[in-house]
């Protein structure tokens, strides 16, 4: 569990033992307080991974040489990811692809290809399922696990880096990912890009990508004429504004590893 996790319970324990020696009515208002708190602040950390509620995710680089990472969820799409990476390719932009063990198992070729092009691959889970955060044990890392495997399988390469889907974390993720010898990677900009034209994509993400920056976007479930457009805008913008592109790795500081 994070620090922040730590606090907010030592916090909250504290205010119901405050509450429980007082003997007032401020015993139950503290102690509803309290309460709210908890809930609120377990809400927030299940739901933004930003918080680092459960698990200390890296949700920005190394500062100080005006690099940026790009990274992708839920490929490979036979659909948009050949797209995508064409346009990477032609402009000389390396991506982190968080890769769907299934998907993977059904495209390897896109796998290699992402290797070939000097992308990193990390893992998205297996199945990518809305019930994933709600798994624990045997069947969080079975999920986990598998999806190491796919991968591997498919591009006889083992991921360092995890990311889960939509962001969500619980309490028993730290521990299975400690396990797989995985990092969990998060954001600090997330690009809408399935509910944006690329225009307002491009102008949005643009606008909030600072120094050491982590952006999320997706080839799986976009068109590949959005993507295009999207990425070729995107590129150059970032670019223009003093940005250089790096791979999640070298801006992590861990591109050795
Ligand atoms: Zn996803």
């Amino acid at each position: 569990m994070s620090h922040f996790g730590i606090a907010t319970i030592i916090a909250v324990v504290t205010l119901v033992a405050v509450g429980i020696f007082l003997k007032s009515p401020v015993r139950w208002l503290l102690g509803g307080f309290a309460l709210a708190t908890y809930l609120i602040a377990l809400g927030l950390g299940v739901a933004f991974i930003r918080m680092q509620f459960f698990c200390s995710a890296a949700c920005r680089g190394k500062t100080g040489r005006m690099r940026v990472a790009l990274t992708f969820d839920d490929g490979p799409d036979p659909a948009t990811t050949p797209a995508l990476l064409d346009t990477l390719r032609k402009h000389d932009v390396p991506g982190a692809f968080f890769c769907i063990g299934e998907r993977a198992l059904e495209r390897p070729d896109l796998l290699i290809r992402m290797l070939d092009e000097g992308h990193l691959i990390g893992n998205h889970t297996f199945k990518h399922a809305w019930w994933t955060n709600l798994l624990f044990g045997a069947a969080l890392r079975n999920e986990i696990g598998r999806a190491q495997e796919a991968i591997h399988n498919a591009a006889n390469v083992v991921p360092k880096y995890f990311r889960s889907p939509m962001g969500l974390t619980n309490p028993h993720l730290n521990g299975a990912l400690n396990e797989a010898g995985l990092i969990l990677v998060g954001w600090d900009i997330r690009a809408f890009d399935r509910r944006r034209t690329p225009a307002r994509i491009i102008a949005r993400t643009v606008k909030n990508t600072r120094d050491g920056s982590i952006i999320a976007l997706h080839d799986g479930g976009v068109s590949a004429s959005d993507m295009i457009a999207t990425m070729t805008g995107m590129i150059a913008e970032l670019r223009a504004r003093g940005f250089s592109l790096v791979r999640l790795d070298e801006l992590l500081g861990n591109s050795q590893s």
